[in-house]
C-alpha cells in the first residue's frame, strides 16, 4: 500500500528525516511511535504532499507520489487525520463531513454514493448523526476527533493515516477511538497510526516502527515491540506512570 525508501526531509538547514524507510502492507495497522520532535508528523506530511522531500521515494499502491499535490494524493486513496483534529469550527458537523468528500465529488462521484458514505460514517460514529446540525467547534475533544476521522473516511481512502488521535483525550474516549480504528481496518482500510500513546497503538497494530531524531531505529511485529526492553523503557514506562497516577489513592 505504502512504501517509503530513504526519505530525507529538511526545514531550511535543519534535517528532520534521515534516510527513513518503512512500508505498510494492504490490510495492516502499522504504528509509528517516537518522542516529540522525532519527525512523525513530517513523515505523514511528506506522504500527503504537505512538505516536499529533499530525497527518497514514496510509493502509494506502486505509484510514485513524492512531490504530488495533496489533492492528488487524496484522489489516489490516501487521507490524513491531522494532529489536533483541525475540524472547521464554524461549520456544522455535516458540512465538515461533506468537505471530506469534496475531492471525490469533483471527480464525479454521484450524489447517492455520498449519502451511502454518510450512512457508513454515521454507523461508525452514531453521535455524529445525532449532532449533524451542530457547529463542529461546540463538540467535545473526543467528538471532534471522531469527526476528523469520519471526515477523512468520506474521501474513501485505501490508506488512512492518523496523527496522534489520542492526544488530550480521556482514557475511556481513547479506548473508543482505538476500537473504531480497529474496525476501520476490519472493513478493509489500511492504517498508518502515529502515536505517542505507544502501548495502545501497538495493541491494535500488527507491526510498528520506532522513529528517533528522524531515523527509523527499530521495526518489528507489534507484540515484539511491546516486549522489547528498550521500547518499554523509552516509550511504555511513562504510560505506566500516567496510568498509576490516574488510579484513586
Ligand atoms: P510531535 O510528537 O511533537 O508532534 P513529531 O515526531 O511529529 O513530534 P515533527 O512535528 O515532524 O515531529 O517535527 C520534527 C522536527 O521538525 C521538530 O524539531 C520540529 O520543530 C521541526 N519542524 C516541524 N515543522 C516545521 C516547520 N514547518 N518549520 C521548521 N521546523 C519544523
Amino acid at each position: 500500500m505504502l512504501r517509503i525508501r530513504n526519505l530525507d526531509v529538511a526545514y531550511g538547514s535543519v534535517t528532520v528525516l534521515r534516510r527513513a524507510s518503512l512500508h505498510v502492507a494492504a490490510g495492516e495497522i502499522v504504528a509509528l511511535i517516537g518522542a516529540n520532535g522525532a519527525g512523525k508528523t513530517t513523515l505523514l506530511e511528506a506522504v500527503t504532499g504537505l512538505v516536499r522531500p529533499r530525497a527518497g521515494e514514496i510509493a502509494l499502491r506502486g505509484r510514485d507520489v513524492a512531490g504530488l499535490r495533496t489533492e492528488e494524493t487524496v484522489a489516489l486513496g490516501c487521507s490524513l487525520v491531522p494532529e489536533g483534529r483541525q475540524v472547521f469550527p464554524s461549520l456544522s458537523v455535516r458540512d465538515n463531513l461533506l468537505l471530506g468528500a469534496h475531492v471525490q465529488q469533483r471527480r464525479g462521484r454521484p450524489r447517492h454514493e455520498l449519502a451511502r458514505d454518510l450512512e457508513r460514517v454515521h454507523g461508525l460514529f452514531p453521535r455524529l448523526a445525532e449532532r449533524g446540525r451542530q457547529l463542529a467547534g461546540l463538540l467535545s475533544g473526543g467528538e471532534q476527533q471522531m469527526l476528523a476521522i469520519a471526515r477523512a473516511l468520506m474521501a474513501r481512502p485505501s490508506l488512512l493515516m492518523l496523527d496522534e488521535p489520542s492526544m488530550g483525550l480521556a482514557p475511556l474516549v481513547v479506548k473508543d477511538i482505538f476500537a473504531v480504528v480497529s474496525r476501520i481496518r476490519e472493513e478493509g482500510c489500511t492504517v498508518l497510526l502515529v502515536e505517542q500513546n505507544a502501548r495502545s497503538a501497538l495493541r491494535i497494530a500488527q507491526r510498528g516502527y520506532v522513529l528517533e531524531t528522524g531515523r527509523v531505529v527499530l521495526e518489528g511485529a507489534a507484540d515484539e515491540l511491546l516486549a522489547n526492553r528498550d521500547v518499554q523503557r523509552a516509550y511504555l514506562g511513562r504510560e505506566i506512570d500516567r496510568e498509576a497516577e490516574a488510579l484513586p489513592a
